[in-house]
């Protein structure tokens, strides 16, 4: 399956995402944590996207493009990837389908994730992650089992990401609202757009998505 998971930040899309993945046994790409990868290791292109990332700004599309491009080239991809991140603008959507019709294939799905600003804001400013499996909490609206231990893999290290502050999420909400409606409208022109009331449990909006699949 080739699908794409497009919301704004804090809509869970990277929680779905890598749920779907799972499920479908397709490799999640996600290209904040390709880029946020990047930074750790301090490659070229870790330190230019960094002052970007801070500052809730999108990479130039010629960059991400490639890194998205050589990523999906690999092997593990080839019966299908689940995007999340990405396409992010109009520019980089008409690339992917220039990608995908030069090896003859096309998107099954693009998911839109609609949650209300004021509770992206709730959960992205409040939101930490294990640091060693990754795993995503939320002191109210979805908190460890026990006080500071992660449930999944019992680490006790916790991080917050640097552009969850509350100036940086709002200029990020911005950024997704200038790009989303035209590549709304271009994936609903190509008839793969499903939208997702993305209010609610984990396990309540996976089975939204999962049900606009089988309609
Ligand atoms: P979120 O969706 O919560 O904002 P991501 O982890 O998807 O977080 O992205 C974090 C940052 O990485 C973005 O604010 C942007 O700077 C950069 N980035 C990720 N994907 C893209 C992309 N497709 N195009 C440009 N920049 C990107």
């Amino acid at each position: 399956m080739k699908v794409v998971f497009f919301g704004p930040p804090g809509s869970g899309k990277g929680t779905q995402a890598i749920k779907f993945a799972q499920r479908f046994r397709n490799p999640h790409l996600s290209t904040g944590d390709i880029l946020r990868k990047a930074i750790e290791e301090g490659t070229e292109t870790g330190l230019k996207a960094k002052s970007l990332m801070d500052a809730g700004q999108l990479i130039p599309d010629s960059d991400i493009v490639a890194i998205v491009r050589d990523r999906i080239s690999q092997s593990d991809c080839q019966s299908g990837f689940i995007l999340d991140g990405f396409p992010r603008t109009l520019e980089q959507a008409h690339d992917l389908e220039r990608f995908l019709k030069g090896h003859s294939e096309e998107l099954d799905y693009v998911f839109e994730f609609k949650v209300p600003t004021e509770l992206l804001i709730e959960r992205i400013t409040g939101r930490f992650s294990c640091k060693k499996c990754g795993a995503a909490y939320h002191p109210t609206m979805n908190p460890t089992k026990v006080a500071d231990v992660c449930d999944r893999c019992g680490s006790s290290d916790f991080m917050k990401r640097e552009d969850d502050t509350l100036d940086t999420v709002k200029g990020r909400i911005a950024v997704y609202e200038g790009q989303a409606q035209p590549l709304l409208s271009y994936y609903s022109r190509l008839g793969v757009c499903a939208s997702i009331d993305a209010v609610g449990s984990v396990e309540e909006v996976f089975n939204r998505v999962i049900k606009s699949i089988e309609k």
